[in-house]
């Protein structure tokens, strides 16, 4: 391949795992293979500096600001750091630090989190403003979930200076990240990859009530706006004594060689610290000195991150396995000979799908090498092929069910194949189980073996038969009591009465998982107005794209789905929302809103949803197209833009009356 095509393929490609892991925050490949794409396109671009671009992700500090957040600009950019990967990478990078400063100068270790950046605003001793680091330039105003953290002071000490800066990492420690997994899983919703991306899905979120649910923890590293002290190890020992989160494991280091032996040390011990860590950070002591050196475009020249290589295991896989997940979906498994890897034992490996079987050409039989994407979960990354078995054959990906035997098909823009056989026996265990989940229907006492009972002895085959059992169907069953049949009646008598939207993610659309359910409901408020919704009517909904509104109309237009929705409605499952249930009228139609000062009555995400709902859009700025400007207590600069620009102005009470529908 010319070299001008290769840049321009591994952009292209970077870009999108730009976009996976900063905006969507599901990253599809580990940071190590991510890394090797970008040295290659540096690389590249050294050898061919005529090919370099500034608008290279090479040039580029990751993310870009999100929808939904104010943007705020950074005081001073918030910079990415270059990357060493060995020993004689940091000899290279201390070759450059010494062609710039003549006095002798001190190195600073510290662990490097493996969570987001963030920076926090103290004006007048209160913590005022928190904010991502975004294109590093501007980021999102995340202040109200930074506020849920409490290991974040909200007020600095009397002794502190009034104004400052700080810049730190939000994490979440490894166990709570797997709790809050197993939580997720249990809730029939999507598992994050690693405590890194439930951190920044969890900083996304637009209901800060959510957020105070997710365990979010932080390090500050960082001190700016104040005069002194001019070393940054004092810096961290002052932030320490004000109150704020600083991690203990640290060290000034006169050369080189101590450097190395902190990176050493704690590559040895990182799988003892509650939090993960991908490497170390060393920066030059001095502040001024660091002056001396400037930045770049996407990092400074006096600091580096040393990364800890890829935590790898080799070993034999004996096996593939195909699991049918409940929309028929078929992933392909990995069976491992068990093998020790950074904390736990593997034996069994996600390969995703059959193109990525084929693209790594990966066979049984193989000695495969599995590493921790984001060092928690395991994937197979590539085959040793000095060790292939002369008789290996490539993987053929059955073109049956291995559970019912039907016939898979793969549709032409989907990576995976799925059983078109709806009675497929893993897919009704697995949507009778997404229905009593806890983030669904939330049956209690209704688990998987329960489930599976049910099923294999024919009391049930969808699960709209759970309302129609009865205490002598369940008595005969094996390990099931007086006491226990009479718990899960209740529990799937009590299921009756949950809210809509939990019924709307029960039912396990495809594409629709919690977030969109609670759209629906709020604009339909009535499963059958839900149903009789055609994809027009539901593409109109801001939040709503094509594949959910074709996904929706598809659902309802099922025949047996229908027959399942009949046994519910029979059964008394309640099938409107809470309040009085019916549509809830477009009175914001077309209109768009912004929203300033504080509302007594709701959060101001809480207020943007009740205007979308019905019908209107929130924008952050002010402008002569804004249709309202829904003011609360201390309305700022834009209740005076919303004056001098002649756009209409609301109060809450106002508001208030029109959600009610009091609007005489
Ligand atoms: P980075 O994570 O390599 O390093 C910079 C960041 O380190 C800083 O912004 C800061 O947030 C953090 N940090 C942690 N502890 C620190 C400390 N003690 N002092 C200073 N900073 C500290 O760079 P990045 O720009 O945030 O992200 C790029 C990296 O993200 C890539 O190298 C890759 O590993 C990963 N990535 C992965 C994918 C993927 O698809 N897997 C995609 C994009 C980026």
């Amino acid at each position: 391949m010319n070299p001008q095509s290769e840049i321009e393929r591994l952009r292209r490609e970077i870009e999108r795992h730009d976009r996976l892991y900063y905006i969507e925050a599901q990253p599809e490949i580990s940071d190590a293979e991510y890394d090797a794409l970008m040295r290659r396109l540096i690389e590249l671009e050294k050898e061919y500096p005529e090919l370099l671009t500034v608008d290279s992700p090479s040039q580029r500090v990751g993310g870009a600001p999100l929808e939904g957040f104010k943007s705020v600009a950074h005081s001073q950019r918030m910079l990415s750091l270059a990357n060493a990967y060995s020993f004689e990478e940091l000899e290279d990078f201390d070759r450059r630090v010494r062609e710039t400063l003549e006095a002798p100068y001190g190195y600073f270790c510290e662990l490097k989190i493996d969570g987001v950046a963030i920076a926090l605003r103290y004006r007048s001793r209160l913590l005022e403003l928190g904010i991502t680091r975004g294109d590093g330039s501007v980021g999102d105003d995340v202040t109200t979930n930074l506020r849920t953290i409490r290991g974040i002071p909200l007020r600095a000490p009397e002794f502190a200076p009034p104004d400052f800066e700080v810049r730190g990492e939000v994490y979440m420690q490894t166990d709570d990240f797997l709790k809050m997994n197993e939580e997720r899983e249990l809730a029939g919703e999507n598992k994050f990859a690693n405590p890194r991306n439930s951190t920044a899905g969890s900083l996304k979120l637009l209901n800060t009530k959510e957020v105070t649910k997710r365990p979010l923890r932080a390090f500050i590293y960082d001190l700016r706006g104040v005069e002194n002290p001019t070393l940054h190890s004092e810096c961290l020992n002052l932030m320490e004594e004000l109150g704020l989160p600083v991690n203990k494991n640290r060290r000034l280091c006169g050369d080189l060689r101590e450097v190395w032996d902190f990176c050493e040390e704690w590559h040895d011990k990182r799988h003892a610290l509650p939090y993960e860590i991908d490497g170390v950070v060393l920066k030059i002591d001095s502040l001024p000195q660091r002056g001396a050196l400037g930045s770049t475009a996407k990092s400074p020249r006096w600091a580096i991150a040393y990364k800890f290589p890829a935590q790898q295991a080799k070993t034999l896989l004996k096996g593939i396995t195909l699991q049918v997940g409940r929309m028929g979906y078929i992933t392909p498994v990995a069976e491992l000979e068990p093998v020790y890897l950074a904390g736990s034992t593997i034996k069994r490996a996600t390969l995703h799908n059959e193109d990525e079987i084929a693209r790594k050409d990966i066979r049984v039989g193989d000695t495969v090498i599995i590493e921790k994407g984001g060092d928690v979960i395991p994937k197979v990354t590539s085959v040793d092929l000095g060790e292939r078995p002369e008789d290996s054959t490539p993987f053929i990906m059955p073109g049956i069910c291995p559970a019912c035997g039907a016939k898979l098909v793969r549709e032409a823009d989907e990576v995976m194949r799925r059983c078109p056989n709806v009675a497929c026996p893993p897919q009704r265990l697995g949507r009778i189980k997404h229905f009593a989940s806890r983030g669904g229907m939330d049956i209690e006492g209704l688990g998987e073996s329960t489930v599976q009972q049910l099923l294999d002895s024919g009391l049930i085959s969808d699960f709209g038969d759970l309302y129609y059992l009865t205490k002598a169907q369940l008595l005969p069953l094996e390990r099931m009591a007086e006491k226990s049949a009479e718990n899960l009646l209740q529990g799937i008598d009590s299921s009756k009465d949950r809210t809509l939207d939990r019924l709307i993610y029960a039912l396990g659309i495809k594409l629709v998982g919690a977030g969109a359910a609670r759209i629906l409901n709020e604009r339909f408020g009535n499963i059958d107005e839900l149903a009789k919704a055609d994809v027009e009517k539901l593409e109109a909904i801001d939040e709503i794209g094509p594949g959910i509104a074709q996904s929706v109309v598809d659902f309802f237009a099922n025949p047996s789905n229908r027959k399942v929705l009949e046994k519910l409605r029979k059964a008394g499952v309640r099938f409107s929302a809470e309040k009085g249930g019916g549509e809830v009228e477009m009175v914001f139609e077309g209109m768009t809103f912004v929203l300033t000062g504080a509302l007594e009555n709701f959060t101001r995400e809480e207020a943007a949803e009740l205007i979308r709902a019905r019908g209107g859009k929130v924008v952050s700025s002010v402008s002569k197209k804004t249709s309202m400007v829904l003011v609360g207590e201390n309305p700022g600069s834009k209740h005076r833009k919303a004056v001098e620009l002649g756009v209409k102005v609301m109060e809450e009470g106002e508001f208030v009356k029109i959600i009610e529908g009091r609007n005489e």
